[in-house]
């Protein structure tokens, strides 16, 4: 799940906003991504592999938040390994498409998006009659 926005990092370019397929993020009037609706997160890693500044954290549990810090992100070394792991945007050049090793994620993450997609449909439903 998203846990953190490292705003130090955040240019508000709008990438991972336009990237992430379940609307969890958003850019505010200060021009730095939030997360605005965290637990429609669906642990896709998207907005990871389009940041071009590696300021999104997310943690490969997809059921809750953990509670992440700036700063624990920051020294975990992990913020842009999956971007450049995946060999996406700048690192084509140097690292192989590690992409596929995310399948099982995408698929637990297709099954949460239905889930969720139909918890939504039950309560508009609601809210009209
Ligand atoms: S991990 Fe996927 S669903 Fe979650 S915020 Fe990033 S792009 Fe959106
Ligand atoms: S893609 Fe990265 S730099 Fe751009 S708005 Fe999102 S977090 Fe900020």
């Amino acid at each position: 799940m998203i846990e953190i926005v490292i705003e130090d990092r955040c240019t508000g370019c709008g990438d991972c906003v336009d990237a992430c397929p379940s609307d969890v993020l958003e850019v505010d009037a200060r021009g730095k991504a939030r997360i605005a609706r965290q637990a429609d997160c669906q642990t896709c890693l998207l907005c990871e592999l389009h940041c071009p500044t590696d300021a999104l954290f997310v943690w490969p549990d997809y059921e809750a938040p953990v509670g992440i810090t700036a700063e624990q992100a920051l020294a975990s070394g992990q913020l842009g390994a999956f971007r450049r792991d995946s060999g996406w945007g700048e690192h084509a050049a140097t690292h192989s498409n590690q992409h596929w090793r995310m399948g099982s994620i995408f698929e637990r993450a297709r099954l949460q998006a239905i889930e969720i997609a139909a918890r939504k449909s039950v309560q508009a439903e609601e809210t009209v009659r």
